[in-house]
Formats: structure tokens, sequence, C-alpha cells
């Protein structure tokens, strides 16, 4: 007993200090890839790489726009490796209330041989009024608690054991007042994984019509955002929004539990979202 409490002792606390300090990511770790959009010199060896279409671009009358969409992004670092223009990060602060929020692109001149003359616009700011009144709605009705409600829908667990981490004591989501349930009659969010088997899609809709409103329900990962490297097929519906309304998109693959932890305080109003790079 006293040896227990020793060590305790010993150890001391070890909960981060986020979202009131920086979230404590190794400098290797994998975030958001960022474009350098000013000297981007050819979208093409990005997108014939990327194996979910995260990058991606149209050609018309001599212009390019060229789109990096990073609710589909896996963070695998294979467009970096082509392009110089772009570097891995470890960013994983991605979490948006709109999906469109995750698109970020430019347009620009092409020359002949189809690499980028010269830049011709970044997409302009967001209009972050949708998000400001569903932040004061969402701050009047659930105030300081929160209870929260899993749902695998298909996901490879990648999501889930970053999701088991966040009740770890290094991330101790209680100490939020935010608690996971059993059951969606007792809960406030709805914590979607996976892109939507096609089997667990009637689970998922049974499971959000038996939460009482008003309810909140947040994709996690490439895959709830956007259905990731599995897209829409004959199994998969391809983003939790294909089937319920989302009120969070928190990217990444998997997104790790300070991502989680962003996009949970985003949902409820503790955190603003933070804007993505070239907006
Ligand atoms: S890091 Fe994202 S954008 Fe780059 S190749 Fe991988 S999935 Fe595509």
């Amino acid at each position: 007993m006293f040896e227990v409490l020793r060590k305790s002792l010993q150890t001391g606390v070890v909960t981060t200090s986020y979202p009131a300090g920086p979230p404590q990511v190794a400098t290797r770790a994998r975030g958001r890839p960022e474009i350098d959009w000013a000297n981007w010199k050819d979208a093409r060896p990005g997108a014939a790489v990327c194996p979910t279409g995260a990058i991606s671009y149209e050609d018309s009358d001599g212009q390019r726009t060229a789109r990096l969409d990073l609710g589909k992004c896996i963070f695998c670092g294979l467009c970096a490796d082509v392009d110089k223009a772009i570097r891995m990060t470890n960013i994983c602060e991605c979490a948006t209330r709109r999906r469109g929020d995750l698109v970020t692109g430019a347009q620009y001149s092409l020359k002949q041989d189809g690499m980028h003359d010269r830049l011709l616009s970044v997409p302009p700011a967001p209009l972050e009024a949708l998000g400001q009144e569903l932040h004061k709605r969402v701050s009047e009705i659930l105030g300081r608690s929160l209870h929260i409600r899993e749902v695998d829908a298909g996901s490879c667990n990648g999501c889930e054991i970053e999701i088991v981490g966040l009740t770890s004591p290094v991330y101790d989501l209680e100490r939020f007042g935010i608690h996971f349930v059993a059951s969606p009659r007792h809960a406030d969010m709805l914590l979607v994984t996976g892109p939507v088997t096609r089997n667990m899609e009637l689970a998922l809709r049974k499971t959000y019509d038996a939460m009482p409103a008003p309810r909140l329900v947040v994709a996690v990962g490439a895959c709830g955002c956007s259905g990731g490297i599995f897209g829409q097929n004959y199994a998969t519906r391809g983003g939790i929004d294909s089937v319920l309304p989302v009120d969070v998109y928190i990217p990444g693959c998997p997104p790790n539990p300070h991502a989680l932890l962003h996009g949970i305080l985003i949902a409820i109003g503790r955190l603003p979202t933070k804007q993505q790079p070239g907006r």
C-alpha cells in the first residue's frame, strides 16, 4: 500500500495540460500535410500518388483549380515524397464544423507543359457565422457535462484505439465532465468511426434515433469524414454524413487523442475552430 502511494507521488501528474497548453505531440508524429500554395509548381504528381483522391485538380481554359481535402487525407505522406512544395506536419488540430472547411485549394494559370504558371487565387475564408450559432446553441443546451455513445460503423479499429486513449490518465476526458455511456438513451453525442458499412447502417440509424434531442454527431477519422480509403462502394456508404447529419468532422487516420479532444471540445463549444492554412 505504502509502496503504491510512494510510486504515485513520485510519478506526479501525468495528465496533459491540453487545451490550456499546446498539444504534446511527438515531432515525428504524422499530422496534416501542408502545401506551399504560392510556390506549388505542379499538382499532378501529388494527385497521381494520393491513394484517396485527397489531392485533386481540374483544368479548363488554361487554368487549374487544385484542391487538398483533409477529410479524405490519411496522412500517409506519399505526396510529400514526390513534391517538395508539400510537407507533412505534426499538426493534429484539424476538426471543423463543416465538411467544406476541410477543403482548401488554389487557382493557377498554366504553362504549355501543364506546370503552374501564376497563382491566381486562394479561396476566401469561410463564414464562421454558422459555427458561432451552433456554438451558442450547444453551450446553452448542454452546459458543462456531456455523455458520449461511440459507434464503430465499420472502422479498422485504429480510431477506437485512439478513443480508448482518451480515457487514460494522460488525456483524462472525464476532467471535462465528459463520459462514455453504454446506452444511446443516456447520450448527448454520437461519436462515429468507419466508412459506414451497409451492414452497420441500420444499427447506426437506430442508435441515433434512440438518443434524446438535442444530440450531436461527430464523425471521426478519414473514413468517418469521407469514407477514406474505402470511399463509396457496394459495401460502404462513404462518410457518416451520407447517413446522419454531422456536427463536427475530425480528420486523421487515425486522429490521435489530442485531435479527438479538440473535435469534441469544438462540438460542445468549448474551443473555437482553427482556420485551415491557405484560407
Ligand atoms: S498525405 Fe494525404 S494528400 Fe498526401 S498522398 Fe497521403 S492521403 Fe493524399
